[in-house]
């Protein structure tokens, strides 16, 4: 008999816990004729509400149901991440809480993996139907940027919703980075994988814990953990400059053997002085960030830390 590991990361989802546990349970019977049972890991991410309560509720009906609650929120990647250190299963999926992720798609994940011969079966959605459009807009652009500038593959629309083989989540867990940006860990390990479409689907309940500014950051941390680039620029801008600068040196000393006139032309000196500087401290700030990424990685903090085991 196989073992499948359905991982459930959540934050404050007292609501959607019990509609998740039953939706997932229709699948049930799929698993059951093909000898797979199925282990339920919710990585209970530091809620604050009844998370962990409504859990338990389970776990008391339902032996196959576990949690794991970590001292406070460390993120969706750490839980990603306990998720697939705690599982047990052959196979793995990890899912959200809140029904994003329909668990109808599950037998074709499965279909894929077992008699297609995948080593995993991706999901993304097709549309973004039902986000903000300002979002959507700087969520394609975010794509296409870093898919030139890394050479990992980050494909768009692409969720978290995804089952592996074991081979594949040993894989994952061989990369111990402190930062860690699973849509690009995914891509950078290989192996083959069949990508599913669906269309979006809106949270059943309560909030998105993804506010515009955390988005944001969260794009810079995966163009920092996933491509070089912003370094290289910085380089190449500089080498640039110097060729510019050297260009004009030659120009100005022409002008004043010819013209004799070495003090006009100040306020475009202002102007590339400015220019010049902002560039100078943007990139220094870029230097920065990977300094400050490299900090918290040499540090080897735990991921995150359990309070609580069921
Ligand atoms: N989540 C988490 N820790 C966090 C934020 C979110 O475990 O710090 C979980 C959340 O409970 C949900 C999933 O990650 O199951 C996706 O979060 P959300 O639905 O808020 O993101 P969205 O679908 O809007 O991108
Ligand atoms: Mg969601």
């Amino acid at each position: 008999m196989k073992l499948l590991s359905v991982i459930v990361p959540c934050f404050n989802e007292q609501e959607n816990i019990s509609d998740f546990y039953t939706e997932l349970m229709k699948t049930n019977s799929f698993f059951f004729k093909r000898d797979v049972s199925i282990e339920l890991l919710f990585i209970n991410d530091g809620s604050t509400d009844e998370t962990a309560a409504r859990v338990k509720e389970l776990i008391k009906k339902d032996r196959r149901v576990h949690i794991v609650t970590f001292s406070r929120n460390f993120g969706k990647e750490a839980a990603i991440f306990a998720g697939l250190q705690h599982a047990r299963g052959d196979y793995c999926v990890i899912m959200d809480c809140d029904l994003q992720d329909p668990p109808s798609l599950l037998p074709e994940m499965f279909t894929a993996i077992v008699e297609e011969g995948y080593d995993s079966a991706a999901t993304r959605r097709v549309d973004r139907k039902g986000e903000p459009p300002i979002r959507s807009f700087f969520a394609r652009q975010f794509y296409k940027v870093i898919n030139k500038i890394s050479s990992a593959d980050i494909v768009d629309g692409a969720r978290d919703y995804r089952m592996m083989t074991r081979q594949f989540v040993d894989a994952i867990l061989s990369m111990q980075e402190y930062n860690r940006f699973s849509k690009g860990i995914f891509g950078w390990v290989g192996f083959s994988t069949k990508w599913i479409e669906f269309e979006n689907v809106e949270r059943r309940k309560g909030e998105t814990k993804w506010s515009f500014w955390k988005l944001v950051l969260y794009a810079i941390d995966g163009i920092i953990a996933f491509s070089e680039a912003p370094l290289a620029i910085a380089s190449f801008l500089g080498l640039f400059f110097c060729f510019v600068a050297f260009a004009f040196i030659i120009f100005t000393i022409i002008r004043k053997k010819v013209f004799g006139d070495p003090t006009s032309g100040w306020p475009s000196l202002v102007c590339i002085m400015l220019l010049i500087a902002g560039l100078q401290l943007f990139f220094i700030g870029v230097v920065g960030q990977y300094l400050s990424k490299t900090y918290l990685e040499v540090k080897r903090r735990p991921i995150y830390i359990v309070k609580e085991e069921k």
